[in-house]
């Protein structure tokens, strides 16, 4: 049927010219989607496996083709522990659609009153402070590295938690439905260390390290210069006013409009 010419042995039919076209342009659109990320390179050895794997059962060489199978079959778990940390953020950036957040009670615009309210009283009195403020994915883990609370969120509660001499300041506070979870909780490190041409400390690399596992947004208190910083989609902005960060908290509250899978895929993109 619809046959075209005869290359040797095989015949090409028409089918196979498109079949052949479809598979190039998902294999060109995906290299060009990675490209420039370690994801390419990965993919490029992907692609040279299977290349190596087809041409040695065309052939007939059965030893090798017997050693590709055993790659090829394992390379859907190997892909999944390689790309977890990118996988897991491509979830949460998907669980950001706003169709999903429609079912999830969301933070209330008091609630980034209070928490502006309060990060400007400690940044007042120097007091260090890290605040996680939960969107969607729960991290009941790291609630759980700490002290459970579960106490409406007021602006007293959450300064005397973060004074230097109470046994709960350490680590962060993580907050959730306008309640304050729990406190003193250690949270991941990120791996960046410097941002711009300033060292990290540990304080706000442990609020950038959240943020880019889960659908946070981490306000930062320096204790060294009082100074406000956010954290939200792996991104650190420094030295916020009190406007901006009742702005950048406000905003951060509503569901974020992501539409479809291109936006998804390109803002997941911008950010490894
Ligand atoms: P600052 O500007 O306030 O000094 P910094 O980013 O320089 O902040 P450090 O001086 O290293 O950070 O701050 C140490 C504090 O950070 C610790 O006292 C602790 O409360 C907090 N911290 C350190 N590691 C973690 C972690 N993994 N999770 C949560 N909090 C952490
Ligand atoms: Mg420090």
């Amino acid at each position: 049927m619809f046959d075209l010419f005869k290359v040797g042995f095989i015949t090409v039919t028409f089918v196979d010219i498109v079949d052949i076209g479809i598979v190039a342009f998902i294999v060109y659109k995906l290299y060009t989607l990675l490209k420039g990320t370690i994801a390419a390179q990965i993919f490029v050895g992907l692609m040279i496996v299977l290349v190596l794997s087809f041409v040695s059962q065309a052939i007939n060489l059965r030893a090798l083709s017997w050693l590709l199978k055993l790659v090829t079959d394992i390379w859907v778990i190997a892909f999944l522990i390689l790309f977890q940390p990118e996988i897991r953020r491509l979830l949460v950036i998907v669980a950001k659609n706003p169709l999903l957040n429609l079912f999830v009670k969301q933070e209330s615009p008091e609630a980034a009153s209070i928490i502006t309210d309060a990060a400007f009283e400690l940044s007042q009195h120097q007091h260090g402070a890290l605040i996680i403020i939960i969107r969607l994915t729960g991290i009941r883990g790291y609630a759980e590295t700490g002290e459970i609370i579960n106490a409406k969120l007021t602006k007293p509660l959450l300064t005397s938690i973060f004074f230097p001499r109470s046994p709960l300041h350490d680590g962060a506070v993580i907050i959730k439905n306008n309640t304050i979870e729990a406190a003193r909780c250690t949270l991941p490190l990120s791996t960046l260390t410097t941002e711009g041409d300033e060292v990290l400390g540990m304080r706000h690399r442990a609020g950038l390290g959240i943020s880019e596992q889960a659908d946070v947004i981490s306000v930062i208190v320096s204790e060294e210069t009082g100074a406000i910083s956010v954290a939200e989609d792996g991104k650190l902005t420094r030295g916020l006013s009190k406007e901006d960060l009742r702005q950048r908290l406000v905003k951060a509250f509503k569901p974020q409009p992501v539409k479809g899978w291109r936006n998804i895929i390109e803002q997941y993109l911008k950010q490894s």
